[in-house]
């Protein structure tokens, strides 16, 4: 039961954030959804609430998690903090509630596959949509029951609200209904930011996030969505066009991912994603890869009989280079498992064929030792190795970087057709500069090159969601209403490309 007269501390994120996903596609899909797909199919079907046994939510974010997890072992009483979605915010909040901690990914929207999405699709992006709705509800129960509350937001989208962490005074978060913000890893610091909040001390409207080493990340105390354990944070390649650029790659020892996935495992989450900017660089030294160590941690993750489904977001071309054909294939066969049916997919950014084109565009250090001249090659050929040993690459293209000319685009483009007949998918994301300003016009050979893409991601995308639903144990009629509803988005997302194509300047 939840305590009458609310909690100090109350953590909670949107629906898109909080939901009951079985499988990180499932977080994926409805977060790349626009306010066009219906309410309906939304809240039925794409975002299942999570259950709240005794009130307190049973899966979240894992950022809050570890927000939870720093405040407890920074010397906060558990019993103060509670972690709910929005459908509980009304038993949370009350007379004792000082701060309410929101995790955001996309509070402006700036994300650039959300506006991606939404330029396509048309709408508003959910994420945006379901962040908006949060923040009213929020305001209206800080409003009647806890008007000295103040609202701190942090998570992957907070630099949205923060984009001059240089100048925080010139940055007024508090347009949007967040008072404060923390932008970046924040372990370090949580506590004394949360401690004056409690106090109602003054704080400035952004605070600076500090991580805290490695082996000092507090392990989570709760279950997270869609099963995600954090094996690698950062990436520090230093890309231009990354907002996590120059935060340095660190891996978290063996111990902490393990005790999180024990934690996921208690709350009969058996379907896990092992979160990095890079699995192939897991437990490397800089970017020279150790793959008996990362193939050591898979091992003991497969180990735990309870794991059913074992899910890899991203990797980079530099990391795989490093590994054999015998490694990559092992790691496969360490996340398939005993099962028979799967084929793993992998996020890996290539982001274009024309290595001067990444170059130019920040994109170097991606690249490791592989020249400009042959990026293209080099990726087609990795990409084809992932394939050979049974990963269905996801891979992800940036369209429209400044300096991109119509030969670099059909050089993607002539790329991207090579792979006809491959099990691969290929999702393009129009470039947005990352202070907001307005993404290029895309001509038609852009569409061009977006629709080559989305004819491979007609074919593969729905076959691996079926592949890992099975896997994670999802029920048939669930399976056979996602099936249904990724042939309706073909029909609509063919119409829309093409409408596109059509209209587009020449
Ligand atoms: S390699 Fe990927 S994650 Fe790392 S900085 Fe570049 S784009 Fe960002």
């Amino acid at each position: 039961m939840l305590r009458r007269d609310g909690y100090p501390i109350v953590l909670t994120a949107d629906r898109t954030l909080m939901a009951d996903y079985r499988v990180l596609l499932d977080g994926m899909t409805a977060a790349s959804q626009t306010t066009r797909t219906p309410a309906a199919i939304m809240n039925h079907l794409l975002m299942p609430r999570a259950a709240h046994p005794e009130g307190q939510c049973v899966v979240a974010p894992l950022g809050l998690r570890r927000v939870e997890a720093a405040l407890v072992r920074g010397g906060i009483d558990p019993g103060d903090i509670v972690v709910v979605d929005d459908a509980h915010l009304h038993q949370a909040i009350g007379p004792a509630t000082l701060v309410v901690g929101i995790s955001s990914g996309e509070p402006h929207g700036l994300g650039m596959s959300s506006s991606t999405m939404a330029g396509i699709a048309g709408g508003e992006i959910y994420p945006l949509a379901m962040f908006r709705q949060l923040l009213s509800g929020v305001r209206a129960y800080l409003q009647a029951r806890a008007p000295q509350a103040r609202v701190l937001l942090g998570g992957p989208g907070a630099w949205q609200l923060a984009q001059d962490t240089s100048s925080p005074s010139s940055v007024t978060p508090a347009e949007t209904g967040v008072d404060h913000v923390v932008v970046g890893y924040s372990e370090g610091n949580v506590v004394e930011v949360f401690s004056k909040l409690l106090a109602q001390e003054s704080l400035p409207a952004v605070t600076l996030g500090e991580g805290v080493p490695v082996d000092q990340i507090p392990p989570i105390r709760g279950a997270t969505t869609m099963g995600v354990v954090e094996i690698s944070r950062g990436c520090g390649l230093g890309c231009g066009f990354c907002a996590i650029a120059t935060t340095p790659m660190g891996h978290l020892p063996t111990d902490t991912i393990l005790a999180d996935v024990e934690t996921n495992l208690a709350a009969a989450k058996t379907a896990l994603a092992a979160l990095s900017e890079d699995f192939f660089r897991y437990g490397a030294s800089g970017v020279h890869c150790r793959p008996a160590t990362a193939l050591a941690l898979l091992e003991q993750i497969r180990a735990l009989k309870a794991v059913r489904l074992l899910q890899l977001d991203h990797a980079n071309i530099a990391s795989i280079a490093q590994w054999t054909d015998g490694e990559i294939r092992q790691a496969r066969d360490l996340l398939v498992g005993d099962q028979v049916t799967r084929r793993p997919w992998v996020n890996v950014g290539v982001e274009t064929a024309a290595g001067e084109l990444l170059q130019a565009s920040g994109g170097r250090a991606k690249m490791g030792a592989i020249g400009p001249d042959t990026w293209g090659e080099v990726c087609e050929e990795q990409l084809r190795r992932l394939c050979r040993a049974g990963f269905l690459p996801m891979v992800s293209l940036l369209v429209g970087l400044p300096g991109e000319t119509p030969e670099h685009v059909q050089q993607t483009l002539d790329w991207v057709r090579r792979f006809r007949g491959e099990a691969i998918t290929l999702f393009p994301v129009i470039y947005a500069p990352l202070d907001g300003t307005a993404p290029p016009v895309l001509t038609r050979l852009h569409w061009d090159l977006v629709r080559e893409c989305y004819r491979f991601n007609f074919k593969w995308t729905p076959r691996i969601y079926l592949d890992d639903q099975k896997g994670a144990g999802a029920p048939l009629s669930r399976r056979l209403l996602i099936q249904l509803l990724a042939k309706g988005q073909v029909v609509l997302w063919t119409g829309h490309l093409a409408r596109h194509r059509r209209r587009a300047p020449a």
